[in-house]
């Protein structure tokens, strides 16, 4: 059974983002139907989503308090548990492929900053700027609402922040793919949480947070990054469909997780060996789209419902 499911994050539940979705999903089960396998159904996916600015990985990536861009990504193959991830890099287009280099090309599993950015340009990606002239002003204005009230001085207090301007998170885009081998291979890229602090890594690149597959399942994470990395929340969706609980049913629990213990927002996607899909969330408009070989197209979940 082939199948792939991916998120593109909280936010406007808009045509340009369910457009968006719909190119991923499209663009990751027409490699699986090929025979291709799910790295690059994954990748490709993601890097879909990354192109376009209107989601919050890549080109149009959220800011930091400084006004950079410094973006998070992972890839993981299930059947050898390989993981590729960057974290705090910039100019770069597409991370979730430089993700990739870094499981294919090297015996590491994470490279930051400046020395991931290096790898970057020795593995033939240009320089590239992805911050958009929409961001910038979002940044702008987010920083005078911020200063105005004095809370920049309070960022330790993330959750605080969050309440007063839920604007903050728009969540993060990821992909897990069932091949046809079964292979199952689950993938995360970020810009981050809007103004977070520069230096701060979030869940994303973690393996077991943000990003986690085996040969039992994969997931993928968006939300606040510092609760998903607390409760590990990728791990504890992956493990318990090993233990034989179901997609859907394991990734409600890990949101339970979320909510009985650090009470932060998230959301997480999730497929077993079977390519069945699950998915849950405790934030306000979280974007889905999957396909499995039984069904006859997409299928493209917001809080407003299903769309075909
Ligand atoms: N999880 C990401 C992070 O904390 C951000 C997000 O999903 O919005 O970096």
């Amino acid at each position: 059974m082939r199948a792939i499911v991916v998120h593109g994050g909280f936010g406007d539940l808009n045509e340009e983002r369910i457009e968006g979705v719909r190119t991923s999903v499209e663009t990751g089960f027409s490699i699986l139907i090929q025979g291709g396998s799910a790295l690059d159904a994954c990748e490709k996916a993601i890097n879909v989503l990354e192109d376009a600015p209107v989601f919050n990985a890549g080109t149009g990536s959220a800011l930091t308090l400084d006004g950079q861009c410094a973006m998070d990504a992972a890839i993981m193959k299930g059947s050898t548990l390989n993981i590729g991830a960057v974290a705090d890099v910039r100019n770069v287009k597409n991370p979730i492929s430089l993700a990739r280099k870094v499981m294919d090309e090297t015996d590491h599993v994470l490279l930051v900053g400046k020395g991931a950015e290096e790898f970057a340009r020795i593995m033939g990606f240009p320089k590239y700027d992805p911050v958009t002239e929409d961001q910038r002003q979002k940044w702008r204005h987010l920083r005078e609402k911020l200063a105005q009230s004095g809370q920049i001085k309070h960022w330790k207090k993330l959750s605080r922040l969050l309440r007063s301007h839920p604007e903050l998170l728009q969540g993060t885009v990821g992909c897990v793919a069932l091949d046809g081998s079964n292979e199952i291979v689950a993938g995360t890229s970020t810009g981050g949480v809007f103004l977070k602090l520069f230096g701060r890594v979030g869940d994303t690149p973690i393996p077991g947070a943000g990003t986690y597959a085996t040969k039992y399942g994969g997931a993928s994470a968006l939300g606040i990054g510092e609760g998903i990395m607390k409760t590990l929340l990728t791990k504890t969706v992956v493990d318990l469909i090993r233990n034989g609980i179901s997609a859907q049913k394991a990734a409600e629990a890990g949101i339970d997780l979320l909510d009985n213990t650090v009470k932060l927002a998230a959301g997480v996607i999730a497929i077993d060996r079977k390519g069945n899909i699950g998915f849950a969330h405790n934030y306000e408009n979280m974007l889905v789209a999957f396909r499995n070989e039984n069904m006859n197209d997409l299928i493209i979940s917001g809080d407003e419902g299903y769309s075909k």
